[in-house]
Parts: C-alpha cells; sequence; structure tokens
C-alpha cells in the first residue's frame, strides 16, 4: 500500500502527540515528535549552562549533541547522547525555556532537516508547530489541531496528577498561553495553520474520534495517490 506523511501541527496542549499516537498505530506509520527534539536541545542547554538567548552558542551545542528518538507504542523515547531524558524534557523548567531555545534561525535549520531526513521514507506522523508550513511543505495531509485554551490546560493538569507529577492549572494555563504567544510571533516559522491545513477543534471531541476522523482523511488521501 502506498503511504503518505501526515502533518499535525497546532497550540501547546491540543493533544497532538495523543492523536498523532493513535494514528501512526492504526496506520502502521512511525511517530515522530518533533516537539522532543527542541525540549532535548533545551534540557541539554540547561544541564550545560549554555545560555538560551545566544542563538550561535546553541547551534553548535545542537551540531555535537546526539539527539535520538527511539519509536515505541507509548511513543518516542529521546536520548542526549546516549542517555535516556524521556521524563526529564517534560520538567517545568524545560518547559519554560524551549520556546525561547526554539525561536532562534541556527537551531530550526538543523532541527528542520533532521526531522525531514527522519520523514524521507514517507509513513511518518510528525507533530509540532511548522511541520505543514516549513518541515514538510508537500505532506499529503496536514492537519491543525486545536482546543480551548481551558480545555488544553485542564488536560495537562489531569496528565500530570495521573503520572504523579505537582501541577497547578492556573500556572499551566498562564504557562500554555505564553507559549503559544512566543511560537506564534517568532520570525522564523510562527506557528500558524498551512493554507491547505485542515483544521480540527478537538475541544468536545475525544481523542479517539480525532484520531478516527483523521485516519479516515489519510485513508482517502492514499486512494489518491
Ligand atoms: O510539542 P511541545 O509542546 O513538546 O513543543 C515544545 C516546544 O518546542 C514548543 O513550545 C515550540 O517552542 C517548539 N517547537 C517548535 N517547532 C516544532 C515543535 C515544537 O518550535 N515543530
Amino acid at each position: 500500500m502506498k503511504k503518505i506523511n501526515i502533518a499535525i501541527d497546532g497550540p501547546a496542549g491540543a493533544g497532538k502527540s495523543t492523536v498523532a499516537k493513535k494514528v501512526a498505530s492504526a496506520l502502521g506509520y512511525i511517530y515522530i515528535d518533533t516537539g522532543a527534539m527542541y525540549r532535548a536541545l533545551a534540557w541539554k542547554a540547561l544541564h550545560s549552562n549554555v545560555d538560551i538567548q545566544d542563538g550561535k552558542a546553541l547551534s553548535s551545542l545542537l551540531e555535537s549533541t546526539n539527539v535520538e528518538l527511539v519509536y515505541s507504542i507509548e511513543g518516542n523515547r529521546i536520548f542526549v547522547d546516549n542517555q535516556e531524558v524521556t521524563d526529564d524534557i517534560r520538567s517545568s523548567e524545560v518547559t519554560a525555556s524551549v520556546s525561547a531555545v526554539s525561536a532562534h534561525a541556527g537551531v530550526r535549520e538543523q532541527m528542520v532537516k533532521k526531522q525531514q531526513n527522519l520523514a524521507s521514507n514517507k509513513g511518518s506522523v510528525l507533530d509540532g508547530r511548522d511541520i505543514g508550513t516549513t518541515v514538510l511543505p508537500h505532506a499529503e495531509l496536514k492537519i491543525f489541531l486545536t482546543a480551548s485554551v481551558e480545555e488544553r490546560a485542564k488536560r495537562r493538569h489531569y496528565e500530570n496528577v495521573e503520572k504523579g507529577r505537582s501541577s497547578d492549572l492556573q500556572m499551566i494555563m498562564e504557562d500554555i498561553q505564553l507559549r503559544d504567544s512566543k511560537d506564534s510571533s517568532r520570525k522564523i516559522s510562527p506557528l500558524v495553520k498551512a493554507a491547505d491545513a485542515v483544521e480540527i477543534d478537538s475541544t468536545s471531541n475525544s481523542a479517539e474520534d480525532v484520531a478516527e476522523r483523521i485516519c479516515t482523511l489519510a485513508e482517502e488521501r492514499i486512494r489518491m495517490k
């Protein structure tokens, strides 16, 4: 069967990774969490005392860093220089720093190349902010997934509680709004809906329903190929 690439973009906490994992598993595709790659670099910068505002220093840090994504049913396991950081990159310190790290042109250039290589064989579902606009502008299916900020914050909060992490709903809401604003207003590859993306609002739909809708759209695009 012919394979396509699927781009899922949208603001923080819209459910992109949950939905992307379900779609990838239903279609037998590979899931690529591009946000985790930026988080991995932010984690490394914090641990190497590299200034997250210094684009040059971050670019050379990335050049000498091995960021590896290992696919598993639960999602991507992330390794930085062979050390597993899957959970560490979700810390509040990394979350607070990642938008500054991802705003630098030199960082984005390298990350985009890595992501394009990972998706070069088709049969991939990528989630992020600039997949449909910059990483895979010719992806056969592009989704822009949104949800109200209240709903997104609630989902993150319950996920934290479930995983036994400390969590404050109001702080999550503020973080999401700040990150959305930074990601949408940056100069290079800001978070915007690609002109040919299908917009899906997940506020009152379950991840299962959204994934099913995306799979139906994917099957249509595969037939059209
Ligand atoms: O998806 P996640 O929330 O883990 O992404 C973390 C951060 O990485 C985003 O807030 C954004 O700054 C950056 N990012 C990006 N481009 C992508 C994916 C993520 O700039 N394709």
